[in-house]
């Protein structure tokens, strides 16, 4: 049962206990408040029910919103106890984050951008990305179903967008117990791809069909770094290339002699060829259908050399448990990629694990340089564009990382 925001008691609030045993979690005001940490309630709060978070003293520690399916149990609003998780609330939020996002504005920027980042914008849970004159909404939290209205309310007050659309991919769904969605809040979904511009080139976004909200905005700032290291006459290996970022972004900048691009996505590889003929590139990348294990094997093993190599590979830890399975990959990954760099080649290499973090994919990159007996120059290390900032209290939000290193 979803509780209308406005209809909820705004004073007594039902209290959820955290165990004494789990101080830690709560201490640097962490977001998440998992179901292991918690004392249940006698009586189940209803989904995006607001309760108040107490210790075992009944001292108020936070005040966040409940949802009784997720393993995320409470997601914290507020550490200040005269502040309620209401419309209003919300609306200061959206507001704040959309005033961040008016300081970046820049060609680039006012195309496609994200406008709100979950807990890095205290929205815990709410995604809003801009293509153009449409806006996107991903839920990643059932807890915040009750407030959509508002939030689109909202939205549609600073913007007044042609459309504004929900998702709520399959995962998300099944972890916080609700239906997978995609559908049109206001306006119909455009017939022809969205334009947008970035970095000089043109780009078609696919609000229907596209991976994630329509395409890697987080990676902007990270595919102009790759065309600046990128020397003249290179050639260019661009794994897990998805709609062409990277490799197109070389291509424009860069003279260069040769560029691969490969993903496993027949249909991201045809929006790609798209992309290239839109941006009078075609003809100066070869775009290969693989799975990258299979193909940098083989392209290992034939002998073959780059001087840029761009890993990219999906997100390899999805969870706690397969932070040590992601770290193998990305081992065994940047393992095959230096083996093929020539002396002093550019190895961009990317994780968007939020799981693993800084500390350890650097460590992840000793390992492969001391293995492959190779001294790693790092030239940058970058994280996601400024539209994704990252919050302190929530290390997850810093989940992009890219290396650019020169391998001697
Ligand atoms: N570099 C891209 C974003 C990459 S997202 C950009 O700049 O926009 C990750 C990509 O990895 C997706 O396009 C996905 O199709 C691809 N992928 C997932 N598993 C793969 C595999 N086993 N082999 C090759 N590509 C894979």
């Amino acid at each position: 049962m979803l509780i209308e925001p406005e209809k909820r008691p705004v004073t007594v609030l039902r209290q959820i206990i955290l165990q004494s045993q789990n101080k830690r979690s709560f201490s640097g005001h962490h977001p998440w408040i998992l179901a292991s940490s918690i004392i249940e309630p006698a009586s189940t709060p209803a989904v995006g029910e607001q309760v108040d978070l107490v210790n075992y003293e009944t001292k108020w520690i936070g005040r966040g919103l409940y949802n009784p399916n997720s393993r995320i149990r409470v997601r914290m609003f507020t550490w200040d106890s005269s502040e309620f998780i209401t419309k209003d609330l919300i609306q200061k939020r959206l507001d704040r984050a959309i005033q961040l996002r008016s300081r970046l504005a820049n060609g680039s920027h006012q195309q496609a951008l994200r406008i709100v980042f979950s807990e890095a914008d205290q929205l815990s849970g709410l995604v809003v990305d801009k293509y153009a004159e449409h806006l996107v909404i991903q839920l990643t939290s059932a807890a915040l179903m009750p407030f959509l209205d508002c939030i689109v309310e909202r939205l549609f007050h600073h913007y007044r967008p042609l459309s504004i659309s929900l998702q709520v991919e399959e995962r998300t769904a099944k972890s916080e117990g609700m239906q997978p969605e995609s559908r049109f809040l206001i306006g119909q979904p455009p017939e022809e791809p969205v334009l947008i511009e970035e970095n000089g080139l043109q780009w078609h976004v696919d609000l229907k069909d596209g991976q994630k909200t329509g395409t890697y905005l987080d990676q902007r700032d990270n595919r102009l770094a790759a065309a600046r290291w990128t020397q003249p006459d290179s050639r260019v290996l661009d794994i897990c290339c998805y709609v062409g970022g990277f490799s197109l972004t070389i291509a424009k900048h860069c003279k260069t002699s040769e560029i691969i691009a490969v993903d496993s996505s027949e249909r991201a590889l045809e929006s790609a060829r798209r992309h290239a003929s839109l941006n009078q590139l075609e003809g100066r990348i070869t775009w290969e259908q693989a799975d990258f294990f299979d193909s940098l094997s083989r392209k290992l093993d034939a002998q073959e050399r780059f001087d840029t190599i761009v890993l990219d590979p999906p997100r390899l830890a999805g969870s706690r448990d397969h932070i040590q399975r992601a770290l193998g990959a990305y081992h065994k990954l940047n393992y095959l990629a230096m083996r093929m760099l020539n002396p002093g080649g550019t190895l961009v290499t990317c994780s968007c694990s939020g799981r693993v973090s800084r500390e350890d994919f650097r460590d992840m990159l000793r390992g492969v340089s001391t293995r492959v007996n190779r001294e790693v120059q790092i030239l940058e290390e970058r994280g996601a564009a400024p539209d994704h900032p990252s919050c302190m209290s929530c290390p997850e939000t810093d989940y992009l990382k890219c290396i650019v290193a020169r391998v001697l």
